[in-house]
């Protein structure tokens, strides 16, 4: 039966996420991490599974606490910080402003709740466009302003003293989603946040090896955190997650490691798509590189025929492509698959 009639007439035009499986045999299209760091699970929790979690995951805001040497009451985790938009959203509403291109969530979801939401383009080097911006800011007097830096799609970080600019002149919050903020060499704005009472940061461990468990935590004014705990569902973060996520702070060592290397492989694959006729990468602090091709559509099939599946985003970006970075050997084959497939064109 067809339910759409009785669906909210904003939801209407809204499609499910995309999340299909295509077999391949280099995954390099969802910005996740090629190493898993293995985890002795818990044999504890397991033996709790009748019971709830803890509603505060007290042990895992502890370990983020001491971790980013910030008090716990500044703390809200969430099931990935896809979770976490929502909440904000929820609790503050629109008018929501971000530029574009950017994360898709912030629109989906501001959209989902049925609230107003603006995006601005970026400049020609896919920074923030600081007058269309601030004059953004003027006119719609947003609740909330989304920055993801380093940026997705784009993988580029947005100038600081642009993003200060914004944060300065807005009165709503501005959340610094600093989703591949461990692949950056920029400082980041956590040494910032006592500064400017309306900065938010977020922060996720998908991105580094831990994609699975969806934990997300976000960092703010105590007062902020307050508000959006009452909209938090109350055992948003499972079990099973809050003890593995742990180890994610236990083997910081690990993580740096594998962190280090996919940087590496970012730039040595940057330096090889360089080389390479009618390929334009542009410069990345994350763990992806987006590309420009003279036909996306034709080298993401040609790609995806020698088994490399990265993501279209032609939709978005004319022509462009975006790749993670995986382990050498994925690469390798990126690189070479890449090289055949742009020179038959
Ligand atoms: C991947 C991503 C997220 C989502 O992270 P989860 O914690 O997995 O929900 C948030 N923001 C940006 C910019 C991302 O690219």
């Amino acid at each position: 039966m067809d339910f759409s009639a009785l669906t909210k007439k904003n939801i209407r035009s809204l499609r499910p996420y995309k999340a299909e499986e295509i077999p391949c045999t280099a995954k390099l299209d969802a910005n996740e991490s090629p190493y898993c760091i293995g985890s002795k699970l818990a044999a504890d929790t397991l033996k709790k599974l009748n019971r709830y979690p803890d509603p505060d995951a007290k042990l895992l805001k502890a370990a983020i606490a001491k971790d980013l040497k910030v008090a716990k009451e500044n703390i809200i985790l969430g099931n990935g910080s896809d979770e976490l938009i929502y909440y904000l959203i929820v609790t503050f509403g629109g008018p929501v402003l971000f530029p574009v291109p950017t994360f898709s969530m912030y629109g989906i979801i501001s959209q989902a709740l049925d609230e107003k939401f603006v995006g601005i383009p970026l400049d020609k080097d896919f920074d923030l466009d600081t007058d269309k911006m601030l004059a953004a800011v003027k006119k719609y007097r947003p609740r909330l302003i989304f920055l993801s830096s380093p940026n997705n799609p784009t993988g580029n970080c947005f100038s600081a003293d642009r993003i200060l600019k914004i944060i300065g002149a807005s009165k709503g919050i501005v959340v610094v989603d600093e989703a591949y903020q461990p692949f950056s060499s920029e400082k980041g704005f956590l040494p910032l946040l006592g500064d400017y009472a309306n900065l938010t940061i977020m922060r996720t461990l998908s991105k580094i090896g831990f994609a699975a468990l969806r934990t997300g935590f976000m960092v703010a004014d105590s007062g902020l955190i307050e508000e959006v705990n009452k909209v938090r569902l109350p055992f948003n973060l499972n079990s099973l997650s809050q003890t593995i996520a742990l180890e994610a702070f236990k083997q910081k060592q690990a993580v740096g490691r594998a962190v280090r290397s996919i940087v590496s492989e970012r730039d040595r694959m940057i330096d090889a798509m360089t080389e390479m006729n009618g390929v334009i990468p542009y410069p990345s602090e994350a763990n992806f590189i987006l590309f420009r091709v003279k036909n996306a559509d034709l080298i993401y099939k040609k790609l995806l025929r020698s088994g490399v599946l990265v993501r279209n985003l032609s939709g978005t970006v004319k022509n462009a492509l975006r790749v993670t970075v995986g382990t050498p050997d994925e690469n390798n084959m990126f690189i070479k698959s890449l090289e055949r497939a742009s020179r038959r064109n």
